[in-house]
């Protein structure tokens, strides 16, 4: 065979096609470069799993990838503070819950006004009930059965499953939130498609993820905390997302970007345990270095917070016109 470009007909479709993570989810491509082949490092779930980047478009995914059945292995099957945080929600007070979730609320309500929200991957459920107290009339979906139920004896509406087996209808939200969620599905343009569909004109949709740009990411490779294989099957940066959005008919009007320390935090835990061979919990019992490095990444932290370079970012992406409701 010849060298030279190949011909774009060879190339693939991604998960469209029922694709097993062999292809760009974004942009189909196929040349990719393997990053590192990691494990679980969070829960220590036995396996390797081999992380590549798109050559066409940067997306960083595992490859292959794990079906959705296959995954629930590699999370914990009962996270009780999870639970427990949930439970909680009543006896927590909306000025408490605004301090945290207020600066979400606020961003989104600059482009709309309080109407139907869709939280896909509640976690906690901290956000949907923040937002029915404030005004909001929500929906939520997680895969998380034991979590769906807790939300249901809050009086909210949620749903078990993945996004596409609830089947909303055809425009039934005017605001959709992923707070963490999208570099977890199984194919991320079936999720955007698919919140096209059930969204309405002018909607609002929301992703917070992290970002692959952050320089962190390569430099220190699997040590980079929010890799987070085999959980984070995806790993974008802005401009790979925004092509994934374009595709779904939303265009991208603020990013917000920041780097938690809890992540620096971590990124130090695992390049001790790795690199140095030291291991030791950083965040809950620090040693003497350990409080020193991090107040160095604190600094950094500082630095970056804002910046494209952040290890996480906030996008704001409307549906058409985008115009204020
Ligand atoms: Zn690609």
């Amino acid at each position: 065979m010849s060298g030279g470009r190949a011909p774009r007909e060879v190339r693939g479709q991604g998960d469209a096609t029922g694709g097993d993570g062999i292809f760009c989810d974004v942009c189909g491509g196929g040349y990719r470069d393997l990053l590192f082949i990691g494990r679980d490092r969070l829960y220590g779930v036995p396996g390797w799993f081999p992380l590549v980047r798109c050559q066409d478009c940067g997306l960083v995914y595992v490859s292959p990838r794990p079906s959705f059945d296959e995954m629930s292995r590699y999370y914990p099957q009962e996270d009780y503070d999870l639970y427990n945080k949930a439970a909680g929600l009543k006896d927590r007070s909306l000025e408490e819950l605004g301090r945290l979730l207020g600066p979400r609320k606020g961003l989104i309500e600059r482009y709309r006004r309080p109407g139907r929200l869709l939280d896909i991957g509640f976690g906690d459920g901290s956000f949907l009930y923040f937002m029915k107290e404030t005004g909001w009339d929500v929906t939520g979906v997680d895969a998380n059965e034991k979590m769906v139920e807790l939300m249901t004896q809050a009086g909210i509406d949620a749903r078990a499953g993945q996004l596409e087996d609830a089947g909303f209808g055809d425009g039934a939200f005017d605001v959709v939130t992923l707070w963490g969620v999208l570099e977890h599905v199984q194919s991320p343009r079936r999720t955007i498609d698919e919140i096209g569909r059930i969204t309405g004109e002018d909607s609002l949709l929301v992703i917070y993820t992290q970002n692959a740009a952050a320089p962190e990411a390569g430099l220190l490779g699997p040590d980079w905390f929010i890799y987070e294989v085999p959980r984070h099957l995806y790993s974008f940066n802005l401009g790979n997302l925004e092509r994934l959005l374009a595709a779904g008919g939303f265009r991208v009007v603020e990013t917000v970007y920041e780097t938690p320390l809890y992540y620096c935090q971590m990124n130090w835990q695992y390049f001790k345990e790795r690199r140095l061979r030291r291991p030791g919990d950083v965040v809950h019992t620090p040693s003497f270095l350990d409080r020193l490095v991090v107040k160095g990444l604190s600094k950094y932290k500082k630095l970056v917070d804002g910046h494209r370079w952040s290890s996480a970012m906030t996008v704001y992406a409307v549906k058409g016109q985008g115009v204020r409701s």
